[in-house]
Parts: C-alpha cells; structure tokens; sequence
C-alpha cells in the first residue's frame, strides 16, 4: 500500500529577505508542506527553518527542528547565535544563480582593473586625455582567496579570460589550471589582483592586513567580496595612499550599511559596491533547498551541512 509523503512544517524567518517573493516559489514546489513566516512559529511545531540574518530569539522557539537552512552561502551570523542548537544540521545555500553572480562581480572588477578604467574615470574627471600601457591577461596572475563554490568557479571563468590563476584554501586543492597553495604568503606574493572569497571564521577574520597587503607585488588591487571583517581598513588605506595597492573594489563591510560620513565613499582608490556582489537569486536557489526539504522527509542526511568546528 502507498503511504503520502509526511508533510512537513516550514517556517521562513529573515530580517532581510522578503517571505512574499520566496512563498510564490516555495508553496507550489511543497504542495503537501505548510509554510509559515515569522513570527508565526506554529506554536513550536516546525521541522525546517529558513533563515538568513534571522530574528533574534528564533531558534529558543523551536524545539522540534530537523533542519536549518540558511538562504544565503554564508553562515557566519547562524553560527554566532548561541541558541542555534548544535544537535541539528545546519546546511548552506549553495545557489547555482549567485554564484554565476559572483563570477560577474570579480570578472568585472578584474576587468575594471586590468583594463584600468578606474584610473581612466579618473582621467576623465580632469579632462585629461592620456594613454596608459595595455598589458595582456597572461601577464597578470589572479589570486583567489578561498577556492570553495564561488572561489573555484571564477577560477574557471577567469582562466577562459587568459588571465593565470592561483588560489589559497585551507586544506590541499586540485583544480585544472590553477596554482593551488595552502601557503598565503606564496598566493599574495604572485597575486597581481587578489580577490577574498573565503567564509568569516575566527582564523580568516582581519587577514588582509598590513602584513599580507605588503606581501603583493606593488600596483595591484584588492576584491573584497566575502566579509568586510576579512579585510583591516586602516591597513588597507595606508596601501593605498603609498601607492603599493592600484586599486580597492569593496563590495563588503564591517559596518552595513556603509554610514553616510566615511571616508570610504570618497577615497579615489575604492569603489563601493552595497553588499550586491551576489544576491541570493529564488529562481535557482529554491530547487536547491526543495531538495534538502526532500531529504528531511525521506530521513536522508540534507546536503551542503556545516562544519561547526571549521566554522563554515
Ligand atoms: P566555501 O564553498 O565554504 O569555500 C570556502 C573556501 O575558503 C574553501 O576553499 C576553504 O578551504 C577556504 N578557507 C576557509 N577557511 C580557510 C582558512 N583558514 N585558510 C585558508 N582557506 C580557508 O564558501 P563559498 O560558498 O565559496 O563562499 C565564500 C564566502 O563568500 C561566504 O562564506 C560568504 O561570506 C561570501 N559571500 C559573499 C557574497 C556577497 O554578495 N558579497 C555572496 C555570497 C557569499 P577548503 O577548500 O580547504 O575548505
């Protein structure tokens, strides 16, 4: 005899992402499941959440969970909430959507860079008409700080621009065409342009510091796209204004939104971007997290689950 599928209890809970826009998709991917938005836990009866920068308070309300989901790739604010209980998995988004996304973002701003349009913006604000040298991609080498989802697939995506490629994780890597280190100064010290695409943990807090920056060749550029914490702002600042970094593209920072009065808006050497880098994009993410919905239901083991001793 057939038996129907259990149905489960969702509960969708972030200050950031808007329920209505997620529900559109979710509800007719989960027929049989109810979704509820927060601050309607279901009297405590839910088995998965969904969050990203959720309220606080969240999880001391439901003692029933069988999976946290985050909407987002990283983890680091889940992680810092102390009431997150440890017994349940925790799985990360991993969005096809956002990190083709990603990919963009550090193409562009590698492109911005090799091809320094930054420095002809500033040209043309003082009319001045001047060639610079054009150099080829192959005369630059690319370092990726952090060679996971996003990190490995703009690897890919900047080899097939001719640029060379090299990358640093914490454990040994293997990617076809890529110079793979376990040893930071060795990445930085080839690195021309080097972009952060690591998760926020106690061990990558503040490592682009004075230290690292001067590591670089001189006259390259820093892509902050992970966490604003990753990267220390005084030191970055002093590269800059003595001339050893080109260029800074900040798509992160350690205070969002960046307040009106800092210095950062207006230093020639950055350009800001508002956290865009990539957005978590419904379209793609919610097959993703229907399927770990569908392992719950199934008892299988979700995918994607969070190392919390590594802290990602
Ligand atoms: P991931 O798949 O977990 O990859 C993380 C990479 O960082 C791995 O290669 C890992 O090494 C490496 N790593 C971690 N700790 C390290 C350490 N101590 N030393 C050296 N390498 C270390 O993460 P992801 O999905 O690529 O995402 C990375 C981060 O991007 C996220 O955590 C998030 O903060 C940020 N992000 C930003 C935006 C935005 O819009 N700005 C959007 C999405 C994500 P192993 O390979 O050895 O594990």
């Amino acid at each position: 005899m057939l038996t129907s599928p259990a149905a489960l209890n969702l509960l969708f809970a972030s200050t950031k992402e808007d329920p209505q826009r997620w529900r559109r998709l979710l509800e007719p991917a989960l027929p049989q499941d109810r979704l509820f938005a927060w601050p309607d836990v279901n009297g405590g009866d839910i088995d998965v959440a969904l969050v990203a920068t959720h309220p606080q308070g969240t999880f001391a309300q439901l003692p029933r969970l069988k999976l946290i989901q985050s909407l987002w790739m990283g983890v680091e604010n889940i992680l810092a909430d102390t009431e997150v209980p440890r017994g349940v998995p925790l799985a990360r988004l991993i969005d096809p959507g956002m990190v083709h996304a990603m990919a963009e973002t550090v193409i562009a701003s590698v492109l911005d860079w090799h091809r320094q349009r930054h420095v002809y913006r500033a040209q043309q604000r003082a009319r001045l008409w001047k060639w610079q040298t054009q150099l080829l991609p192959s005369d630059r080498t690319v370092g990726l700080l952090g060679l996971g989802e996003l990190g490995s697939y703009a690897a890919a995506r900047l080899l097939a621009l001719g640029f060379k490629v090299c990358g640093w994780s914490r454990r040994p890597r293997t990617i076809d065409g890529v110079h793979c280190s376990t040893d930071l100064d060795e990445i930085l010290s080839q690195s021309q342009a080097v972009v952060c695409l690591l998760p926020l943990t106690a061990q990558t807090r503040g490592v682009l510091n004075a230290r690292a920056l001067a590591r670089m060749p001189r006259g390259g550029c820093i892509i902050n796209v992970a966490r604003g914490a990753h990267l220390v702002m005084p030191d970055l600042i002093a590269a800059l204004d003595s001339g050893q970094l080109a260029h800074a593209y900040l798509d992160v920072f350690e205070t969002e939104p960046l307040p009106a009065d800092s210095p950062l808006w207006a230093h020639p050497g950055i350009t800001v971007t508002p956290h865009i880098a990539a957005l978590t994009e419904p379209r793609t993410a919610v097959p993703k997290i229907v399927e770990n919905i569908e392992r719950v239901r199934r008892g299988e083991v979700p995918l994607n689950l969070v190392d919390f001793s590594a802290g990602y």
